[in-house]
């Protein structure tokens, strides 16, 4: 074992956080945890975690499920992608292997929605295949540690350290490796301020000597975020205390999940342009809310009608109660004014 090797799998046996799907050799367990894992902090996928284990046990279990079960359990999680493919996954996995979880590198990297990263991280935890996993917090300790000036998000970049990650990795610790060294970024070499004070590796780290670690690692440019002006349509109907909700078909953003009737515009302006031409029809609600992901800004509005006539121009409308609310997957978007706004439906 090199020095590198061995003092990483020690610090991590010392501080590593206890976590259920570390206790598992189990291929799917390890593979929900990893998509739950992606884009979310490990304190909120806990809670996802468990309630997928505990619905959904089995591959068998997880195909079987409708797809608007599995997006309505993941609700609040964001970057439903993930859950389309998981779900998609489990119905290949049940047909094509027999429900039994590919156990080879290039298979698993086959399935949907699974790159090399998770590829990798499959493959060593569950199978002690010998794949270097790369990561956000690898790319972040390798880059301080070596120095490394080359983009992240590269192809060249790429390339470096996936070859460098693959030379370091421990072969014949596959597993704990990976996860140590992904752990040690999660917890001690961390983007904000690091614990170079306490750290194992002070001696060996580059950038440390170079004083140049917050320049680590380096990334060739930012993702444009585009703005969107949404106008969400309540029609409510207070006598059958009921409301309409529309399923978002098209590709874009919250495929497949339910929001209230939405006229987009173009900026906030054209949406208020809009809400004083219809002050007849339309009770506005609030202000622009932000809402923000990856690489959009969303500036919505609410707006109560009092006009039903204006039903007619939207198509497949679906009538509920709150009572059916819960089997129909929404955006935390709009699942946040429902809950904030309960009181205005009874009013
Ligand atoms: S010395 Fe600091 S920057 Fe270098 S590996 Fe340790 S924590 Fe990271």
């Amino acid at each position: 074992m090199t020095d590198f090797q061995q003092i990483i799998i020690s610090w991590y046996r010392e501080n590593k956080r206890e976590l259920p799907w570390r206790d598992t050799k189990n291929p799917y367990k390890i593979w929900l945890s990893e998509i739950i894992l992606q884009q979310t902090r490990v304190i909120q996928g806990l809670a996802y975690y468990e309630k997928f284990i505990r619905h959904y046990p089995t591959i068998e279990a997880l195909a079987d499920a409708s797809e608007q079960e599995v997006l309505t359990d993941w609700q609040g999680l964001g970057y439903y992608s993930r859950a389309r493919n998981l779900h998609a996954t489990a119905k290949q996995i049940n047909s094509e292997y027999n429900a039994i979880f590919p156990s080879d590198y290039e298979s698993i990297l086959k399935l949907k929605g699974i790159g090399e990263y998770t590829a990798a991280a499959i493959a060593s935890f569950a199978f002690d295949l010998p794949h270097a996993v790369v990561d956000g917090n690898v790319f972040r300790v390798l880059s301080r540690v070596y120095n490394i000036d080359i983009p992240i998000d590269s192809t060249e970049g790429k390339k470096y350290y996936s070859v460098l990650a693959n030379d370091l990795l421990d072969r014949a610790n596959p597993a704990i490796y990976n996860q140590a060294i992904m752990e040690f970024g999660a917890m001690q070499c961390i983007p904000g301020k690091p614990n170079c004070g306490i750290c194992p590796l002070v001696e060996y780290c580059i950038s440390f000597k170079e004083q140049n670690i917050m320049d680590r690692p380096i990334k060739k440019g930012k993702t444009k975020v585009r703005n969107r002006y949404f106008l969400y349509l309540i029609f409510w109907n207070s006598t059958a205390k009921t409301f309409f909700l529309r399923k978002r078909t098209e590709k874009d953003i919250w495929q497949e999940l339910y929001e209230f009737p939405l006229i987009e515009f173009e900026s906030d302006e054209a949406t208020m342009i809009f809400l004083n031409s219809q002050s007849n029809y339309l009770e506005p609600v609030s202000a622009a809310q932000k809402h923000i992901l990856s690489h959009q800004h969303i500036y919505s509005r609410f707006a109560f009608v009092t006009n039903a006539d204006l039903l007619n121009e939207f198509e497949d409308l679906i009538e509920l109660s709150f009572e059916e609310l819960g089997s129909y997957p929404l955006p935390r978007l709009i699942d946040r004014f429902i809950e904030n706004n309960y009181s205005l439906f009874n009013s």
